[in-house]
């Protein structure tokens, strides 16, 4: 027997799933789909890859199929509503919701901001039943009173921990406020911190808890590696020692703030690296075409924040990097998932500064393993004997000048050229070097190296 058919889901799910060629329900469909159907608010702990959408998205389709209104009796009111922090998931959530009702008559359209108003509330207008949104633009739609939640029975928080982290709270409230309260609320979050708990609190009743921990099984084909740096200055020059060194075909990544994926970006570039950068400060539009250019190998590196990155599917990602460590470990998991999608093979190498050892441990601790230690290539671990993080505070070029041997020179070429081929004897220049160390390697270069990236490589 088909062991969708114990959760009780109706034929035309069931061929759906069966033309999807699942075998079998994975863990959180079988833990939420029974109590979702039974009516029940869910509050559940999964991130993307588990198959949460199709966790809330089958009970919801059995739900509105039940009584689909006349052709002429649909309007712009839909009876589901699942808000979403992307566009980008906003786009795959619609896309899942036709792939699983595919045998229904039930309509689905995703609502985003960054794209033209119009043909979004055409289609509106045509009338729906389940409408997928992110709250921006959806609280414009209301306002303009394109869309009305009177008749939602069924609302959907996606990712509602990056809901809040981006801000989208006090929306989020509001949006549930327009809504009746004999409603169902569906809330899934990849992290449960006391906010999120707060938000649940508030707009559920009585939820039933259901939780996938992210486990080896889930991230299967990555092959996970960490290097133990000293400094800001050795992870740029590891960065480039290992571009340099090739086989990264497509890699993303990861910083801690956007002006960190700006700066790498801009360091990657003035090397002659085609890099994008994408977080929340840029418009959807620059999003779009770093995004484009990304899929179609244009540019070879996507660098990102955790937020930008959220739903991101880019098929064929054959690296990860985690430049920064990020201070909540299940980021952790949900970055590397970028990579060894689609049965694929994948490389994630984080980079663990001193002040991130906890953190590594945090995401040891989550994923149940170690995460094997890299060694550093040679010609950097001289870099880093001659570099710990303290000396660079200190005037050291006045005290001890570097002695020029051939990997130093090279190795130096990026971050240290200029201040060790003219060894300084003033302050200013000093500063200069100072200043320079505690900043991006990449930026401070001379000119004499710049977009010189591959006949550096043919150097070594
Ligand atoms: P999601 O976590 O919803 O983004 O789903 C992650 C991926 O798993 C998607 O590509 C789904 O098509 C796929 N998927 C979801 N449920 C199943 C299942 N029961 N069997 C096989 N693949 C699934």
């Amino acid at each position: 027997m088909n062991p969708f058919h114990s959760l009780k889901l109706s034929d035309p799910l069931l061929r759906a799933l069966e033309s999807k060629s699942y075998k079998t329900p994975t863990p959180i469909q079988v833990q939420a789909i029974p109590p979702t159907l039974a009516g029940h608010d869910i509050l559940g702990c999964a991130q993307t890859g588990t198959g949460k959408t199709a966790a809330f998205a089958l009970p919801i389709l059995q739900r509105l199929d039940k009584h689909v209104p006349h052709r002429h009796g649909r309007t712009s009111h839909p009876r589901a509503l699942i808000i979403a922090p992307t566009r980008e998931l906003a786009q795959q959530i619609v896309n899942s919701f036709g792939e699983y009702g595919r045998y229904t008559t039930l309509r689905a359209t995703a609502v985003y901001g960054g794209v033209g108003l119009f043909q979004q509330t055409r289609i509106l207008q045509n009338g729906i039943d389940i409408l997928v949104a992110t709250p921006g633009r959806l609280m414009d739609l209301m306002e303009q009173k394109y869309v009305s939640l009177q008749s939602v029975e069924v609302l959907v928080l996606d990712e509602a921990d990056r809901l809040l982290d981006m801000g989208f709270i006090e929306p989020i409230r509001f949006i549930a406020s327009q809504i009746r309260r004999e409603r169902q609320t569906l809330l899934f979050s990849a992290t449960m911190p006391r906010e999120i708990l707060h938000l649940a609190n508030a707009l559920q009743r009585d939820p039933v808890e259901v939780r996938v921990a992210p486990t080896e099984a889930n991230i299967p084909k990555i092959e996970q590696s960490v290097y133990v740096v000293h400094s800001k200055v050795q992870k740029e020059k590891l960065l480039e020692h290992m571009l340099v060194k090739g086989g990264m075909n497509r890699v993303i990544i990861f910083t801690k703030t956007k002006h960190g994926a700006d700066r790498l970006c801009k360091g990657l570039r003035s090397v002659g690296v085609a890099s994008e950068a994408i977080h929340g400060n840029k418009v959807q539009g620059q999003r779009d075409r770093a995004l484009a250019r990304f899929k179609t190998g244009q540019s070879q590196i996507l660098v990102a924040t955790d937020v930008a990155a959220r739903g991101l599917d880019v098929d064929g990602i054959t690296h990860v990097i985690q430049f920064d460590l990020p201070r909540d470990p299940e980021a952790y998991i949900h970055r590397i998932g970028r990579t060894g999608r689609a049965g694929a093979t994948g490389i994630a190498i984080a980079f663990c500064e001193p002040g991130d050892r906890g953190s590594l441990r945090n995401v040891e601790r989550l994923i149940g393993q170690r995460v094997p230690v890299a060694p550093m290539p040679a010609v950097l671990e001289r870099i880093q004997d001659r570099e710990p993080v303290a000396t660079i505070e200190t005037p050291r070029y006045e005290i001890q000048p570097r002695p020029q041997s051939h990997a130093h020179g090279h190795s130096n070429t990026h971050a240290h050229g200029h201040a060790s081929t003219h060894t300084p004897s003033h302050s200013n220049t000093h500063n200069r070097e100072h200043g320079h160390s505690r900043s991006n390697s990449f930026e401070h270069k001379p000119s004499r190296t710049r977009g010189k990236f591959p006949r550096h490589a043919r150097h070594r």
